[in-house]
């Protein structure tokens, strides 16, 4: 099996990632550099990036998937919300909580975003 995106055809995250970049977002985006900062352990990063792209295997996404049936979609926590990664990382009531928390520490008031993809491309680095 040979990896096309790569010139010795061999498969890497970081070809993978560079396709995904060329794939779902524009070429002078700045969120790839938002994100692969290399201040935290890949692993979180290739986390945070799948939760940017909106690619995590939420209840939510496996549901959509025809994996699990919608009556299993709901947050653990909450037990009234879809478990989507907004959700977890930007709107759930303890989530939510806490980025109110960080807000007031900052001396600033925002809206809590949409989606993780906003958090990232509405600050300024
Ligand atoms: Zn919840």
């Amino acid at each position: 099996m040979i990896w096309r995106h790569d010139r010795r055809g061999t498969y890497s995250v970081k070809s993978c990632s560079d396709v995904l970049d060329l794939v779902l977002l524009a070429e002078n985006s700045p969120i790839q550099s938002y994100v692969w900062k290399v201040l935290a352990p890949q692993k979180v990063e290739g986390f945070l990036w799948l939760a940017v792209l909106n690619k995590l295997n939420t209840k939510d996404s496996i549901c959509r998937k025809g994996i699990t049936d919608a009556a299993t979609n709901v947050c653990p926590f909450s037990h009234s919300s879809t478990e989507t990664a907004a959700h977890l990382f930007l709107h759930g009531l303890k989530v939510w909580k806490l980025w109110c928390w960080i807000y007031s520490w900052w001396e600033c008031e925002r809206v809590v975003p949409r989606s993780v993809y906003d958090l990232f491309t509405n600050w300024n680095y």
